[in-house]
């Protein structure tokens, strides 16, 4: 990283301010977003952000192992793995309360039912299930898969590991 760049990442220090999440430790794994009030269903909670990566970019931090890299469109990524993203605190679950939405190439983070103040916002990841037996999923939801992977792919992944038994 560039002497700038790293500069300009430190003056945008994170505070625990927003208005709709706290963030603190969480059941699921390390810190996680919680509702600081009742959130409607509907509703733009937060911004995913980061430093753009080009394509070639992202594949390295990829096999940086840097899990924080979110495709926003067949040209650019972004590295959420920043300090100045607390959006990289929401946890994955397989029974989700949020989901993620790229709107004009910026990614932002939506509830998708009504939250009570004090549950933790989740959404799925929406990994590909290539490896994902290295993406254990710790979310507790009644029916998690087990994994960290897309919806679409929880059919498939069931049958997997059922012929693995
Ligand atoms: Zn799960």
């Amino acid at each position: 990283m560039s002497k700038k760049k790293k500069n300009a990442s430190q003056s945008k220090k994170f505070k625990n301010d927003h208005p709709l999440v706290l963030f603190k430790k969480s059941p699921i794994h390390g810190w996680g977003g919680f509702a600081r009030t009742e959130i409607r269903k509907g509703k733009r909670i937060i911004e995913y952000i980061g430093p753009k990566l080009t394509k070639k970019e992202s594949e390295q931090e990829l096999e940086n192992l840097n899990c924080y890299v979110f495709t926003v469109n067949d040209d650019f990524d972004l590295d959420g793995s920043v300090k100045w993203n607390p959006a990289r605190y929401l946890n994955h679950s397989c029974k989700p309360n949020c989901e993620s939405d790229v709107k004009k190439d910026r990614v932002w983070i939506y509830s998708t039912k009504k939250i009570k103040k004090g549950q933790e916002l989740t959404y799925n990841y929406g990994h590909e299930l290539e490896d994902y037996e290295d993406r254990p999923c710790a979310c507790g939801a009644k029916g998690c898969i087990g994994y960290m992977v897309a919806e679409e792919h929880f059919e498939t992944l069931k049958e997997t590991e059922a012929s693995l038994q």
